[in-house]
């Protein structure tokens, strides 16, 4: 017997045929003896709908209600799927975050999990039942619900999965795992087989949205190995691990792109001790996640900073920067919303050297100007025009020659509990015919 936690994404759950075909999937791999706990997003465009209709009444809406508002998408699709299993014979029951037992912190919007009490859904499992839990979402110490920051319902699956000791926590989606480059930009770009939860860390918060990044450092703190496959098909997608099979001949894993970076800058800032500071410690205290920074070399006693947050947070980051920067005198402000982040991730990079050389030459050549750069150990990000993202990506993707399928990289293929593999072996044909993803398949970035 073994625990399976699966997370179906907004798109796989997002009408009433997907819901069957989501139920006959998870039907098959419960087999005879398999326990599945769901999670599921919001169906389809849910929570961006909700979050317009909210700012429609309100252009700043309270983020307590935004928090109530949007919790109900989850609740409604776990309650649906659970419908969807019963009517197939499955017993099934539906929980909210606060049923499933998840607290969280006092934050709203990007609340993060404190504790999970796991024996509600345990004595439920034991009884035979599939449970479905709504994804992205806890209950904070007031009882208030709380939502995880988008993306969260990842992060729900992956803490879910540790709580519960699951043996696999499976992500499904309508792409086959992950891939070196956004498929609908680069059309060549390869799906891995695996990826080290750094290179998955590094990748998604520049910008792939294939993985939340706080469920892949929950993943890697709980040492949860994590799949991410294909909704519609049963096949092996890409392993999120500690460690992979050719670590040591990959230098670039993945090419990611995040159009959703807002630059600021101050001008004229005194170059005196506290002034950074000052400035960080307000952009912190406002939950503003800034990225890259850059100071400038100062002159006469003045200098220059720049540093990029999510465009989601630009209003907020301008008006406090605008007081602000009276009080600290400086000479200007200036906002950029036109801009992009690129990076080339990969863990191999430790071990190599040119990279950067390589990454700014193959831009260059193309007449890409960069406007920052800043560097982790596995991760060379730049800062370009939004207009240039894309052929940003196919150049490097083509320097790099992502596209050629390393030496040493090991078929996907991993040791699997018997009744597991019947279960899903099983699903195959049924699936495949059922899910073709057709209109509904959109590629996800890498
Ligand atoms: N529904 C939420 C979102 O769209 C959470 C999730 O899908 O994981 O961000
Ligand atoms: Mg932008």
């Amino acid at each position: 017997m073994a625990l399976f936690v699966h997370k179906y994404g907004g798109s796989s759950v997002a009408d009433a045929e997907c819901m069957r075909r989501v139920a006959a999937r998870i039907k098959a791999t419960c087999g005879d003896s398999n326990q599945v706990v769901a999670v599921v997003s919001a169906m389809g465009d849910t929570t961006d709908d909700l979050i317009a209709l909210a700012r429609s009444v309100n252009p700043e809406p309270d983020e307590r209600e935004m928090d109530s508002l949007l919790a109900t998408g989850e609740m409604a699709s776990s309650a649906v799927l659970t419908m969807a299993l019963q009517a197939l014979g499955v017993d099934a029951i539906s929980m909210t975050g606060r049923q499933a037992g998840i607290r969280v912190d006092n934050t709203h919007l990007k609340a993060k999990i404190e504790t999970i009490d796991p024996s509600r859904i345990q004595r439920h499992l034991k009884q035979g039942k599939v449970v479905v839990v709504a994804g992205f979402q806890g209950m904070n110490a007031a009882s208030d619900v709380a939502t995880l920051g988008r993306g969260g319902s990842d992060t729900t699956a992956v803490a879910l999965a540790a709580a519960l000791h699951a043996d696999r926590c499976q992500i499904l989606k309508d792409v086959e795992g992950i891939y070196t480059a956004n498929p609908r930009v680069v059309p060549q770009a390869r799906k891995l087989d695996e990826i080290t939860y750094d290179e998955m860390l590094e990748l998604a918060a520049c910008g792939a949205e294939v993985l939340q990044s706080r469920a892949v450092e929950f993943a890697k703190k709980y040492n949860v190995v994590l799949e991410v496959m294909s909704s519609f098909e049963v096949k092996p997608g890409t392993v999120v691990r500690q460690e992979v099979a050719d670590m040591e001949n990959v230098i670039i894993r993945g090419i990611a792109a995040d159009k959703n970076q807002a630059k600021a800058t101050m001008r004229a800032l005194p170059d005196t001790p506290g002034v950074a500071a000052t400035i960080f410690k307000q952009l912190a205290q406002a939950n503003i996640n800034v990225d890259m920074i850059v100071q400038n070399v100062s002159e006469e006693g003045y200098t220059d900073l720049s540093f990029t947050v999510p465009t989601d947070d630009l209003v907020k980051t301008r008006r406090l920067l605008e007081p602000l920067g009276k009080s600290l005198k400086a000479g200007g402000l200036h906002f950029d919303q036109d801009i992009a982040k690129v990076s080339i991730v990969g863990v191999g990079m430790k071990s190599h050297s040119g990279v950067a050389y390589q990454m700014f030459d193959a831009l260059a050549a193309n007449g890409v100007n960069i406007d920052m750069i800043s560097t982790s150990e596995i991760k060379i990000s730049v800062i370009i025009r939004a207009k240039d993202a894309d052929k940003a990506v196919r150049v490097l993707h083509d320097a790099f020659k992502l596209y050629i399928v390393p030496e040493g990289s090991k078929p996907n293929v991993r040791p699997m509990a018997k009744t597991a593999q019947a279960a899903q072996g099983k699903a195959s044909p049924k699936a495949r015919k059922a899910g073709k993803p057709t209109k509904g398949a959109k590629a996800k970035k890498a």
